[in-house]
């Protein structure tokens, strides 16, 4: 395996790598959720960014922990609003597939500036599916596994 990893090279393996290799499980919150509730879980499942899905399961928006700080300053009322009227929305969310590469994925963060992606697959009438998330804390994991393998 270490040689294989020599002989290939960092590069070429961050090519082969697809993202169904190392995607995690996607964190999901419903459109019509509070920003209270899209807070509390932030906290009990440890992520830094919420897929806002709608009532049929399908992708409709994506809310991070700055989201959620903006919405609140200055406005009393915030913890109550739907996560809906404060999350970016289709169709501005950035995405990658399974079959996409990590190095594909690790380009669109950078140069999208953001944190994570959702992982979806698109069905018959092009509703995107949640099927997993990337995220920055993924490629520094995967980052130190290459490490150990040379
Ligand atoms: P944080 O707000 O915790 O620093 P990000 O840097 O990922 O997290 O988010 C910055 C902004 O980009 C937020 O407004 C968020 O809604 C948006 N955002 C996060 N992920 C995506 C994505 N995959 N596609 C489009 N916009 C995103």
């Amino acid at each position: 395996r270490g040689n294989s990893v020599k002989r290939d090279g960092i590069s070429s393996q961050l090519n082969t790598l697809l993202i169904k290799d190392i995607q995690g499980v996607p964190v999901v919150v419903q459109e019509t959720a509070s920003v209270h509730d899209a807070v509390i879980q932030l906290f009990l499942e440890n992520v830094g960014t919420l897929m806002v899905v709608n009532q049929d399961g399908f992708l409709v928006g994506i809310i991070s922990r700055k989201d959620l700080l903006k919405v609140t300053l200055g406005n009393p009322n915030a913890s109550t609003m739907p996560v809906h009227l404060v999350m970016t929305r289709q169709p501005n969310i950035v995405t990658v597939s399974p079959e996409d590469t990590v190095l594909e994925a690790a380009r669109k963060m950078v140069h999208f500036q953001v944190d994570s992606l959702p992982v979806v697959k698109r069905d018959n009438h092009s509703n995107l599916l949640v099927i997993g998330r990337i995220t920055k804390t993924n490629m520094t994991q995967l980052l130190v596994d290459l490490a150990m393998e040379v």
